[in-house]
C-alpha cells in the first residue's frame, strides 16, 4: 500500500499536472524542485513505516506510482555507512533530502557506449546534499554513487519520470569497466501498528 498524507497528495497531484503539460525534462525537474522542497519541510508528509532503515542494505519504498507510470515517488532510507553502487536511472529525476544528508559522486562516461556491458567512467565531483536540499537527474548526465557517510540514518525523497522500481537500469564498476543490468524493485513497508 502506498501512503496518503495531505502533503504527499498535494505534491503528487501537482507533479501529475506538470508531467502532463510539460515534455522537456529540464523544465519538468525545474518545476518539481520547489514542490519537493515543500514536502521536505513538512514533518508529517511521510508516514514512519516509509522511513524505516534496514541494517543490511538501503531501502527504497514506493510512495506513489502514477496509473500510467508517467512518474513515481519513492523514499530511500540509508543506515549509517550504507551506499548505492554507481548506477544510472534512464529517466529524469529530482532528489531531496528529508533527514540528515547524502554524499553523491557524479561520473562522466568517456566511451561511446558501442561495446556491450562496457563503460569507461571518470568521476567529475563529489558533493554533500543536506537536509532540505534538492538535486536533479537528467540523462545522459545521471551516473552517480550515493552514500551515507554519516553516523545517523539518512532519508531522501525521489521523483522519477517512470516506475523506477520496474525499469531496467545499470550498475557500473569503474575499475573493471563492466556494466551490469538491474531492476531495483521496492521494499515492502511493515504494517503500521493498529489503533
Ligand atoms: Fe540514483
Amino acid at each position: 500500500m502506498t501512503p496518503t498524507t495531505p502533503a504527499l497528495d498535494t505534491f503528487v497531484s501537482s507533479v501529475g499536472t506538470i508531467v502532463r503539460h510539460e515534455h522537456d525534462p529540464v523544465m519538468i525537474v525545474k518545476q518539481i524542485e520547489p514542490l519537493l522542497g515543500d514536502v521536505l519541510r513538512d514533518a508529517s508528509a511521510i508516514p514512519p513505516q516509509f522511513k524505516r532503515p534496514d541494517p543490511n542494505r538501503y531501502s527504497q519504498y514506493l510512495l506513489h506510482r502514477a496509473r500510467d507510470e508517467a512518474f513515481s515517488v519513492v523514499s530511500v532510507v540509508w543506515s549509517p555507512n550504507q551506499s548505492a553502487p554507481i548506477h544510472d536511472h534512464g529517466t529524469w529525476g529530482v532528489v531531496g533530502v528529508l533527514e540528515n544528508e547524502e554524499t553523491e559522486t557524479r561520473y562522466r562516461r568517456l566511451d561511446d557506449g558501442s561495446v556491450a556491458e562496457y563503460a569507461k567512467l571518470e568521476a567529475v565531483g563529489t558533493f554533500v546534499l543536506r537536509e532540505g536540499q534538492t538535486s536533479v537527474i537528467l540523462p545522459p548526465h545521471e551516473i552517480h554513487r550515493v552514500e551515507n557517510r554519516s553516523d545517523r540514518v539518512s532519508i531522501s525523497i525521489h521523483v522519477y519520470g517512470a516506475d523506477i522500481g520496474s525499469l531496467t537500469r545499470h550498475v557500473y564498476d569503474p575499475d573493471t569497466r563492466h556494466v551490469r543490468s538491474f531492476v531495483s524493485g521496492y521494499n515492502v513497508p511493515e504494517e503500521a501498528p493498529g489503533p
